[in-house]
C-alpha cells in the first residue's frame, strides 16, 4: 500500500513498505542518562571551556577530526589553486540549480564510477554542503510516520540527531569490537520490522577506524536485500585506509540492493570548511526510479540552501587534478600516526585497544575504571584530563559506548606524542596504589 508522501518498493525481492503508523516519537534505545542532545562539537566545546589557561603548554587535539591547522596536513595546491580560478572565471556567481551544477555532478559521477562495476549518470548526484547536508537529505526524504531507521553503535551522532528530528524512529545494531568492528547482522534480523526504511553504515569507520571487507559488504548487501530496506553508506573518509584492507564502495553491491552513497572532499582533501558534498543513487537495476525517493529529494533540494557556485565550479577540477602523490602522503602521514598511537597506548594500563585503526582518523580505546582511583567515568575522564593536562579527547558515550574513549591521531606527530605522553602520566597519577 503507498501512503500520501508515498514512498514505496515492492519490486526486485525489495520491500520498502511504508504504511500509516501512529508513532511519531523520538524511541531510541541509547541509555538513558546520556541526553539526546550530547553531540560532538557540543561535549567538544565544553571540554575547551575547561582548558586551564594557566597551563603554558599547547592544547592537544586529539578530539575532533580536522587536522586541517597542522601544516603537514594542508591540502593538495591543485585544489587551492582550482577554487582560485574557479572564483577569478567569474562564470560562478550565480545561483546554481539546486541539485548542484552538471559539471560538478558529472565530475562526481566519473570520479566515483572508477572504482564500481557499471557507470553513474549526472543524474544519481546531488551536490551537498558537505557530507552533513547529505545525511539530512537522505534521512529527511526517507521519514514517514512509523517508520524506523537501523544506526550503527558506536556511531556518528549526527545521524541520530537528525533522524529524531526527522521522527524517524531508531534501532540501534552493534558493531563487535571482538570481530574487527564488524557489523552484528544476527541482531539486525532481529531489529528490523516491515517499517524499517534503511541500515547506515560508515565505512571506513567513525569512531572505530574500521574497514569492511568486500565480503561482510556483501553479506550486509543481503541482509538489506532480504529484509526489505535501503543501505545508506557514510563514505566521507573513501580511500583514507592504511591497513590491509582496501576501500571497497557499497555501491559495488547496488545490484542487490539500493545504495544511496554519502560523501565530501572535507576529509580526503582536508578541506571541511569547504563545505561541499554529495548524495549519490547507486542503483543499477533501477529499483528506486519507480518509487518517489528520487522526486522527494529533488524537491527537499530545491527548498535546501546550496554549497556557494564557486567551491561546484571548481570541484572538477579538484577531483580530476589532485595527484596520487598528494593523497600518498596524506595515507602515510595517517598510516604513521596511528602507529605511533597504537604503541603509545599499549604502554597505558587502564586504556585498552581492541582493534587498531585501519581507517578514517579514529580508534576507539576501553577504559579500566577498575584500575582508575578517583575516576567516575569518560566524562569524567576527559573533563579532568582536559583540566590537569590540556589535551582534549572525546568520551566514548557521545558516540554510544559509555566508558570508552575516541582518539584522533589525525594531528601533527609531535603534538600527537606529546599528547599521549600527557595521556600516560594523567592515567598513572589516577591509578590505584595498592
Ligand atoms: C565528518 C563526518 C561527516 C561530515 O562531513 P562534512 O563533509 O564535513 O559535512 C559525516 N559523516 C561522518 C562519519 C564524518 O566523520
Amino acid at each position: 500500500m503507498e501512503n500520501g508522501n508515498g514512498l514505496k518498493i515492492m519490486e526486485n525481492g525489495l520491500n520498502l513498505k511504508l504504511q500509516n503508523g501512529t508513532h511519531w516519537g523520538f524511541r531510541g534505545n541509547r541509555d538513558l542518562d546520556t541526553p539526546p542532545e550530547i553531540t560532538i562539537r557540543g561535549v567538544l566545546g565544553m571540554l575547551k571551556d575547561t582548558l586551564e589557561p594557566a597551563d603554558p603548554r599547547p592544547t592537544i587535539p586529539l578530539g575532533h577530526g580536522d587536522p586541517s591547522c597542522f601544516p603537514s596536513f594542508r591540502t593538495a595546491e591543485v585544489a587551492e589553486k582550482a577554487v582560485a580560478d574557479a572564483l577569478h572565471s567569474a562564470n560562478f556567481n550565480s545561483y546554481a540549480p539546486t541539485a548542484g551544477l552538471p559539471s560538478a555532478r558529472r565530475a562526481v559521477a566519473e570520479h566515483l564510477s572508477v572504482d564500481l562495476p557499471y557507470k553513474l549518470s549526472v543524474d544519481d548526484v546531488y551536490i551537498t554542503i558537505g557530507c552533513t547536508q547529505a545525511i539530512e537529505v537522505a534521512l529527511s526524504v526517507l521519514a514517514r510516520p512509523g517508520a524506523n531507521i537501523l544506526l550503527p553503535r558506536p556511531g556518528f551522532p549526527v545521524y541520530e540527531a537528525r533522524a529524531a528530528y526527522s521522527h524517524l524512529e531508531i534501532r540501534f545494531f552493534d558493531l563487535l569490537p571482538e570481530k574487527g568492528w564488524d557489523v552484528d547482522l544476527d541482531a539486525i534480523e532481529d531489529l528490523a520490522d516491515e517499517n524499517t526504511v534503511a541500515m547506515v553504515i560508515i565505512n571506513p569507520g567513525n569512531p572505530c577506524g574500521n574497514v569492511f571487507t568486500y565480503q561482510h559488504l556483501e553479506k550486509v548487501a543481503e541482509t538489506a536485500r532480504k529484509l526489505g530496506f535501503l543501505v545508506i553508506s557514510d563514505e566521507v573518509y573513501h580511500h583514507l585506509t592504511f591497513g590491509s584492507k582496501p576501500f571497497v564502495p557499497m555501491g559495488v553491491f547496488g545490484d542487490i540492493v539500493p545504495v544511496l552513497t554519502l560523501g565530501s572532499i572535507s576529509k580526503r582533501w582536508i578541506v571541511p570548511g569547504w563545505r561541499v558534498g554529495w548524495l549519490v543513487i547507486n542503483d543499477p537495476s533501477g529499483i528506486l526510479k519507480k518509487t518517489r525517493i528520487v522526486d522527494c529529494i529533488k524537491g527537499y533540494l530545491n527548498i535546501s540552501a546550496d554549497p556557494a557556485t564557486f567551491i561546484q565550479g571548481a570541484l572538477p577540477q579538484i577531483l580530476e587534478k589532485t595527484k596520487e602523490d598528494f593523497f600518498q602522503k596524506i595515507i602515510n602521514m595517517l598510516k604513521n600516526t596511528s602507529d605511533i598511537c597504537d604503541q603509545r597506548l599499549k604502554e597505558i594500563d587502564c586504556i585498552t585497544c581492541p582493534h587498531k585503526a585501519e581507517g578514517s582518523m579514529f580508534v576507539m580505546v576501553k577504559m579500566n575504571l577498575g584500575l582508575l582511583e578517583d575516576i567516575k567515568d569518560d566524562m569524567d575522564f576527559c573533563f579532568k584530563l582536559a583540566k590537569e593536562e590540556s589535551v582534549i579527547v572525546l568520551p566514548g558515550v557521545v558516540v554510544g559506548l559509555k566508558n570508552w574513549l575516541r582518539i584522533t591521531f589525525a594531528i601533527d606527530p609531535c603534538f600527537l606524542e606529546d599528547g599521549l605522553g600527557r595521556l600516560k602520566a594523567f592515567c598513572h597519577r589516577h591509578s590505584k596504589h595498592e
